[in-house]
């Protein structure tokens, strides 16, 4: 197939997590050469491993849904899919000092937390979500805590939406848009039957086949190299990095919008879309484990001065080879990066979770705890505001060779490596759009595979 030869264009990326990568490799499929700036020691992003005991582990847990096509077909195409182990899993709820499994209409009708009128009114109002609601859209205008009150009644909200909003969002939680919990809830529950995926070697092995492409292809990567300074050029962009410009005939920026603001100088500095942009982080507190601690993949959290709102048992779906025997067990706490509660100290968080599992379950044996890890990502997700659509950055900052594949562009889609595949695959056709100075951008990368 014919591509955009042009050996004089090259491309910064910036950012070596998901969107980076896949940005670099379509880039370089499309004859464009590129050079990647990442800020750490190493490539995945969000997605970063860390070694225990000769084995290869998540710092956040990933798993990917059957209903991905964007990742799945890039996994084909890497020759990936073939080691994709899917496996059926099911989701637990504690509320105060109860547990409910929570997957099934019975589960529902059995909730406690709920009156019975609250559980009929529950399964009313999601199945109206799941099959009526069709719209998305419609919501993006609408708060979800003023839409989820108006579907179940002011109880349910508080008892059950509002504390799940608030794992999520903290102090914000009224503020975002109806339409992001709309995408989240038929994303996860569309199916009948919760199935996730894990590819052999988990994301690591995605971000690493992406990696020796780009080399493969010829692509640069440079680790340790943060990108530090941004600013248009007459015929492009340069960038520094280790104090050194480099002329490049375009970027594509994966940086949160802060960061990148923060780099860019001249025009950029004022162009760059939601600067603003409140963001979420996480501390994700790792426990591995000798034995299996719970029935479940996902437990929603809501318990008064627990310092987590969620716990997840990834080896109900990561296969024990992959683990040398161990059950990783993430507990987790989504908060502003300047928080409080995100600056603790790891001693304070290891603690905290040792005895988060003695109060949920009294009879756990602290001796099956073989280590215990601590991680902190300052830029999850941002805090969507309401008619966010409307402001959602454009794949390309205006007038200029700076192009975003970024999580802000996700909205209404879910944080996911499945979204930034698909968002960073449609930056490269605007990228290439522009490199070969057409000015109505394809919206195929097939119709910029030019004769
Ligand atoms: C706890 C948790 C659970 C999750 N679960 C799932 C899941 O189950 N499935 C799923 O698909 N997704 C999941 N996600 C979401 C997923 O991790 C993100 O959607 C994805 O990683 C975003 O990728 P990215 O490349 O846009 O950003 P990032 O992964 O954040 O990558 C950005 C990169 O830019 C680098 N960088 C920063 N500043 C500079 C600079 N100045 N110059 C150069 N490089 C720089 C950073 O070091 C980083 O490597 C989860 C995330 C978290 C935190």
């Amino acid at each position: 197939m014919p591509t955009l030869t042009r050996p004089n264009h090259q491309v910064a990326v910036l950012g070596g997590g998901i969107s980076g990568l896949v940005s670099a490799y379509r880039l370089l499929q499309q004859g464009v050469g590129v050079t990647l700036f990442e800020a750490s020691d190493a490539l995945g992003g969000l997605g970063g491993t860390f070694e225990y005991n000769r084995a290869v582990m998540e710092q956040f847990y990933h798993v990917m849904l059957n209903s991905d096509a964007p990742l799945l077909s890039l996994l084909e195409e890497l020759d990936l899919a073939g080691t994709i182990r899917w496996q059926e899993t099911g989701m637990g709820f504690q509320y105060e000092e109860a547990f409910y499994p929570f997957n099934t209409p019975l589960d529902l009708l059995r909730f406690g937390a709920l009156t019975i009128p609250e559980r009929l009114r529950t399964a009313v109002g999601a199945a109206y979500i799941t099959k009526f609601v069709k719209n998305g859209a419609a919501l993006d205008g609408i708060t979800a805590a003023a839409w989820l009150t108006s579907i179940f009644g002011a109880s349910v909200f508080q008892k059950l939406w509002r504390p799940l909003l608030t794992a999520k969002f903290g102090d914000l939680y009224d503020t975002v848009p109806a339409y992001w919990f709309w995408s989240r809830l038929t994303r996860e529950k569309g199916g009948a039957k919760e199935v996730k995926g894990y590819v052999e070697g988990g994301y690591r092995a995605i971000a690493d086949a992406l990696a020796s492409e780009i080399v493969r292809m010829g692509g640069k990567v440079r680790l340790k190299t943060p990108a530090q300074g941004l600013h248009e050029t007459a015929g492009g962009v340069q960038v520094n990095a280790e104090g050194q410009w480099d002329p490049f005939s375009a970027v594509i920026s994966t940086l949160p919008m802060p960061l990148l603001q923060k780099i860019a100088g001249g025009r950029i500095h004022g162009e760059v879309p939601q600067s603003d942009l409140v963001y979420q982080g996480v501390v994700n507190v790792v426990l591995i484990l000798k034995q299996r601690l719970q029935p479940y993949y996902w437990n929603a959290i809501v318990k008064q001065g627990f310092p987590f709102q969620g716990l997840v048992e990834t080896t109900h779906v990561v296969p024990l080879e992959q683990t040398n025997g161990r059950h990783l067990v993430y507990l987790m706490n989504y908060c502003n990066k300047d928080s409080e509660t995100y600056s603790r100290s790891d001693s304070d968080w290891k603690f905290q979770a040792q005895k988060a599992l003695t109060s949920l379950y009294p009879d756990f044996d602290q001796s099956v705890v073989d280590e215990v890890k601590v991680f902190r990502a300052p830029f999850v997700e941002p805090v969507w505001p309401v008619n966010y659509l409307a402001d959602r950055p454009e794949a390309q900052i205006s007038g200029s060779k700076v192009f975003l594949a970024t999580t802000a562009q996700a909205y209404p889609r879910v944080n996911a490596w499945n979204t930034m595949v698909e968002i960073a695959s449609e930056t490269v056709v605007k990228v290439c759009a522009e490199l070969v100075g057409r000015s109505a951008p394809a919206s195929t990368m097939d119709e910029l595979t030019l004769a």
